[in-house]
This record gives C-alpha cells, sequence and structure tokens, in this order.
C-alpha cells in the first residue's frame, strides 16, 4: 500500500455548482434520486462525468474513491472491460425488441443457478418494480391484503411499502410520503425489526388477513442491520404458521453478500426457504434490470399463466440483460475475497482512526457490506439506527470528499467496495481516514 497520490484538498466545485443550479430549475432538488441532494450532509453533490475502476471524475475534474458504487451495482468496478464489451456488443444488435430474446434466458438461468430455491424468476427493470409485484403476487396467491415489514427496512417507492411507522409497538402505520393514501398504509403492519415477540403479537391479531412478511434479506438502508441469530427462522416459522408467505428483499445484498446473497451467506432458514425473492443492483451491473423469483408453483400465478397481472415495455432489456449477465459471471469467487479484504482493510482503518480521535462508533457488517455508526453499542433496529450523532458523520463525509474519498451522504447507508479497489485507491481512502476522524470529532 505504497505510492498513495499525495492529495491535493477538493476546495471548489464551481462546474457541479453551476450544473446543480442548472438542474434545480428543471427537475425538484436537481436531482432524480433524493438522497443524492446531499440534504443529510449539506453541501454540493458532485455531478460526476467519468467513472473507471474504483474512481469517479467529477465535472471540475477532481477525482475520488467510490464507497458508492452506485449503491451496490458496480461490483466489478465501473466501465468493467468486460462489461463494457458485453454491453457495446448487444447494442450494436438494437436495444429493445417488445419481444423474447436469448439474454432474458441466459439471465434468468444464473439467477436460478445460483439462488437455489428460485426455481424461475421474472425480469423487471429497477428493484421497486420487483418488490411491487412480489407484493402483488404474495396477495394474489393468498388472497390476504395485508403485508408485514420493519421500520428502517427500505423496499424502494411502493405504496403501501414507504409506510415506516415511528418507534416502538407494532402499529397500523401512517404513511411516510405524501401522495400514499391511508387506505393504502392501512394495510401494511410496520413492526420493531429484529423483534420476534412484536413479530408473534401480530399475527396473534391479525394473522388470517396478512399475505406476507417482507424483510430486506440482511437489512442495509439503516445502515447494515444483519438479522439476530434466528430471527429469519422466525420469519420463517411465524409466516408459516399463518399460512403468509415470507418474500426476501436481496435487491441490494443479491450476489453481493456472496455469489446467492445474503441466503447463500446465512444458509437456508430452519423451516425452509423464502417463499419469494427480489433482486436489482448487483443483477443489472449499472442498468436498469433487477427480477422477482419463487417455485415454479408460485410463480405460475403471474399473467399468462395465472390471474397476477405483471408486465412492462422494457422488462428483459438486451443491453440491461447483457451488463447484467457479464457482471454476474465476472462475479468469481476471487472477486468475492477480493471485496472481502477491500472491505475489512476500509473498515479496520476507519474503526482506527475513529478510535484515535475519540469518537464512539460501531461498525456492522453482512458480508462485505459494512456500515460505520457514529454510536456506542450495536445497532439491532431502526431506533438504534436513529440514535447517532448524525452531525458528526456530515463532518466526517465532508472532509473524505475534501481529500477524494466519495462516501455515501447519509448515515444511514452501506459502504460499499468493488473488486477494482486496487492498493493504490484503498491508500488513498487510509490517508483520508485520520484527518476525517479529526474532523468528526471537532464537534
Ligand atoms: C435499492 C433497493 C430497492 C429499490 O430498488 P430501485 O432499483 O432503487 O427501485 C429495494 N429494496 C432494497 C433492499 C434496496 O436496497
Amino acid at each position: 500500500m505504497t505510492n498513495a497520490p499525495t492529495s491535493h484538498l477538493i476546495q471548489d466545485t464551481p462546474a457541479s455548482a453551476a450544473l446543480l443550479n442548472r438542474a434545480r430549475a428543471v427537475t425538484p432538488g436537481g436531482v432524480n434520486s433524493p438522497v443524492r441532494a446531499f440534504r443529510a450532509v449539506g453541501g454540493t453533490p458532485r455531478f460526476i462525468a467519468e467513472a473507471k475502476g474504483p474512481w469517479l471524475t467529477d465535472v471540475d475534474g477532481n477525482r475520488y474513491v467510490d464507497l458508492i458504487c452506485s449503491w451496490g451495482p458496480m461490483i466489478l468496478g465501473h466501465a468493467h472491460p468486460e462489461v463494457m464489451a458485453a454491453v457495446q456488443e448487444a447494442a450494436t444488435h438494437g436495444f429493445s425488441f417488445g419481444t423474447p430474446s436469448e439474454n432474458e434466458v441466459l439471465l434468468a438461468e444464473e439467477i436460478v443457478r445460483r439462488v437455489a430455491p428460485v426455481e424461475q424468476v421474472r425480469l423487471v427493470s429497477s428493484g421497486t418494480e420487483a418488490t411491487m409485484s412480489a407484493l402483488r403476487l404474495a396477495r394474489g396467491a393468498t388472497g390476504r391484503s395485508k403485508v408485514v415489514k420493519f421500520a428502517g427496512c427500505y423496499h424502494g417507492h411502493v405504496d403501501p411499502l414507504l409506510a415506516a411507522a415511528g418507534s416502538g409497538v407494532a402499529t397500523f402505520a401512517l404513511p411516510d410520503s405524501a401522495g400514499v393514501p391511508a387506505s393504502s398504509a392501512h394495510e401494511t403492519i410496520v413492526l420493531p425489526y429484529n423483534d420476534v415477540a412484536a413479530l408473534e403479537a401480530a399475527f396473534v391479531e391479525h394473522g388470517d388477513q396478512i399475505a406476507c412478511v417482507i424483510t430486506e434479506a440482511s437489512p442495509g438502508n439503516m445502515g447494515v442491520v444483519p438479522p439476530a441469530a434466528g430471527f429469519t427462522d422466525a420469519l420463517r416459522r411465524v409466516t408459516r404458521e399463518h399460512g403468509a408467505l415470507l418474500i426476501s428483499d436481496e435487491v441490494m445484498t443479491g450476489f453481493r453478500c456472496s455469489a446467492a446473497g445474503w441466503y447463500g451467506l446465512e444458509g437456508e432458514p430452519e423451516g425452509g426457504a423464502p417463499d419469494l425473492f427480489t433482486f436489482g443492483k448487483v443483477m443489472g451491473g449499472g442498468f436498469p434490470a433487477a427480477a422477482f423469483g419463487g417455485s415454479a408453483d408460485l410463480m405460475s400465478r403471474l399473467a399468462p399463466e395465472g390471474p397476477v397481472y405483471q408486465a412492462g415495455t422494457l422488462s428483459g432489456n438486451p443491453v440491461a440483460t447483457a451488463a447484467g449477465l457479464a457482471t454476474l459471471r465476472g462475479c468469481t469467487p476471487e472477486v468475492y475475497d477480493r471485496l472481502d479484504a477491500v472491505a475489512h482493510t476500509v473498515a479496520d482503518a476507519a474503526s482506527e482512526a475513529l478510535a484515535a480521535a475519540g469518537v464512539s462508533h460501531t461498525v456492522q457488517w453482512a458480508g462485505s457490506m459494512f456500515s460505520v455508526f457514529v454510536r456506542d453499542g450495536a445497532v439491532r433496529d431502526y431506533e438504534d439506527a436513529k440514535a447517532q450523532d448524525h452531525a458528526a458523520y456530515g463532518r466526517f463525509f465532508h472532509e473524505m470528499l475534501r481529500r477524494g474519498v466519495h462516501l455515501p451522504p447519509s448515515s444511514y447507508e452501506a459502504w460499499f467496495v468493488s473488486a477494482s479497489h486496487d492498493d493504490d485507491a484503498v491508500a488513498h481512502v487510509l490517508d483520508a481516514l485520520p484527518h476525517a476522524a479529526t474532523a468528526a470529532s471537532a464537534g
């Protein structure tokens, strides 16, 4: 880990600032997905002109080691040569056919081969569509309407799944977003994560109306909060007892935590696999491709075989599926080893730097996904995740950014690494960390 580039500090970003101003005139908040706006940390989001391997280059020409990796998809690094070649090759044959094509079959086969309980998948274009469709299928298959989700779990911007209750006890949720009718949120029961007693109580009260429990396989959207020992087993047991389905949302963890996602890492729950899985992010390789899947029997309830309607003009897009397939094929055991090594090096160094600066913190893991919570003690649920020193994270984030490392602009996110994070990129991160830790401590 030598030859770290001597970093000049990034002070000014006039081109990003100018683009943000123009963007604000024509797009709400100037961004097309809210977290990109830096609201949680303040400052000017960087408009990226180019990304290669582990590096982002903004429109002012500043370079950053990327620890967002497009929130997961860029597991091999940006513009990976094999993925690039697959995309270029696919594009020469046309962009979208509106008819079946071979890449869809190959990508579906690749997913089914990796995740044993998944016999069939339906391809869609975003994680949101995957969870929305899985929910519809669960309701269609059970003839029930209620759905259980956990506070702090994000499943895309699906109306009934945006509901995330306040603290504490099981409660019928109020919508988290304007525009979600109470009637929709009313079918959602939000429970604290990792709380088996709350789960059992909700099923005692509403068990015969609950279509499904949806959970992040290992939550990453409140920071990384893995299931406590036995929690996934309890989800399986309780749903089985009451005839409800279990949906494991692996949009973030799928093909990242292991070749078979969180399922591959944690193993099959006692009592059997989840009924439905959702995938996205990595399986699109940076393009819009996602999927949901389960047993052939359950999936046969979908149109055109069954009565549950689901469709998409661009579903299974030939260029997106080429990118996804090349990415999954590139995810070799060596890639997973490299992700683990990079993640542990970075996380250990972050922890060491924060400790040296006297900043209380906790690092939590799901495979090579990790996050650094600015607080003492384990984070088991959303309430714990909220109880962080968010201002300290903001200072930490900005000092890293100034030194050319782009962390997620929120203290509720996982840090993502790629297999392209080489020793130079890692050294660049390690150089920045002590300065950022000092900034975090200077509250
Ligand atoms: C990102 C994410 C989604 C939503 O996926 P989009 O492609 O952004 O719609 C759903 N579930 C989980 C667990 C996610 O991390």
